[in-house]
């Protein structure tokens, strides 16, 4: 069997940079790092962090009072932060830059009092964060809005002033179809200038498509409450090819690859490298003249630590850093 791997695939700078938060205030301070929420949706990093002393929790009321805290990159609602500043928390905001964009668009049409549709998954915390930053109770208002449906049928206070934004992990054809139906009923849309949808999520759903032009079967290592995870095996469904979402090795079977000579092999934007190594790892005990191949080209992009969190001196009487072999770093490799 071959077995090719799809570039980019994995960690994306925003994941890459909200970890190594994470991972560099666990470094440098000798006490405990609240998250809230899960830093990015996959357990074998929240785990590994968790290990390390990182305390995951859903609500800045569970952080004591003056701790170190810190936003996933998923980002939250203008009022989490009056929340944290309220507590006295020392922050850090991993929240990705391509979501905050997305958080600015929203405040200038809350501002403009435009009605905005929010084109994403009603329950998924990066909308919920998004459907709090339109602050303007004097505005038009923001809606969800999941499907070509549901766009159907909602409604305006002022039909010629409406805007449209969108959670950045969707697949590019959905929101298409959305925002067709949504400009027949209301010409006067205003979207994005550059689409929200991200880099990392278009280049991950392009790489499947190349991966689907070779392969019978594609596995994609992520989490089922993964938005992009899930979006990229939907890609491959509506190509025509069979896709599974695998957490890790473990849940790899042999049946599966009964029939099979070409399978594609890739991972999304929150997934670390480590665990498509052991998927390799697992599919050779079962064939051992394995043959991989790579299709496409890895990203290069970067985003920044914060100032304030790279100036921070280094507190821990003895550095952890040599603890972190078990995290993945922005290239995969474990450290
Ligand atoms: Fe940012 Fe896109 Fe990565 Fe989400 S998937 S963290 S929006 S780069």
């Amino acid at each position: 069997m071959k077995v090719w791997l799809a570039n980019p695939r994995g960690f994306c700078a925003g994941v890459d940079r909200a970890v190594k938060m994470v991972d560099e205030l666990l470094t440098k301070s000798v006490d405990p790092v609240y998250v809230r929420h899960e830093i990015v949706h996959n357990r074998s990093v929240v785990d590994s962090l968790q290990a390390r002393g990182a305390v995951f929790v859903e609500d800045v009321a569970q952080i004591p009072e003056g701790a170190l805290a810190v936003i996933s990159a998923h980002g939250a609602p203008p009022q989490v932060f009056h929340d944290a500043a309220a507590r006295g928390l020392q922050l850090f905001d991993a929240t990705c830059p391509l979501v905050s964009k997305v958080h600015l668009e929203v405040a200038a049409h809350a501002k403009a009092g435009r009605t905005v549709f929010l084109i994403g998954h009603r329950d998924h915390v990066e909308v919920l964060g998004t459907l709090g930053c339109y602050t303007n109770p004097d505005g038009g208002g923001i809606q969800v809005v999941q499907d070509p449906e549901e766009a159907l049928t909602v409604r305006a206070r002022d039909p010629a002033a409406v805007a449209y934004v969108t959670q950045t992990t969707l697949a590019v054809d959905a929101v298409r179809k959305v925002v067709s139906v949504l400009r027949q009923r209301f010409p006067a849309l205003v979207g994005p200038h550059h689409d929200d949808i991200c880099y990392a999520t278009q280049n991950r759903q392009d790489a499947v498509r190349m991966l689907c032009r070779h392969c019978q079967l594609v596995l994609v290592i992520g989490a089922p409450h993964s938005s992009n995870s899930v979006r990229m095996v939907e890609v491959a469904q509506e190509a025509g090819v069979r896709a599974r979402l695998i957490e890790a090795a473990d849940a790899l079977e042999p049946a599966w690859f009964d029939g099979i000579d070409d399978l594609g092999l890739t991972s999304s934007a929150s997934a670390p490298e480590p665990l498509v190594q052991a998927t390799l790892q697992r599919l050779r005990q079962w064939y051992p003249r394995l043959v991989v191949k790579t299709l496409g080209l890895a990203e290069n992009k970067v985003f920044k630590l914060p100032t304030a969190l790279v100036e921070m001196p280094d507190l821990h009487p003895t550095s952890r850093r040599s603890q972190r072999a078990d995290l993945p770093d922005s290239t995969g490799a474990p450290r």
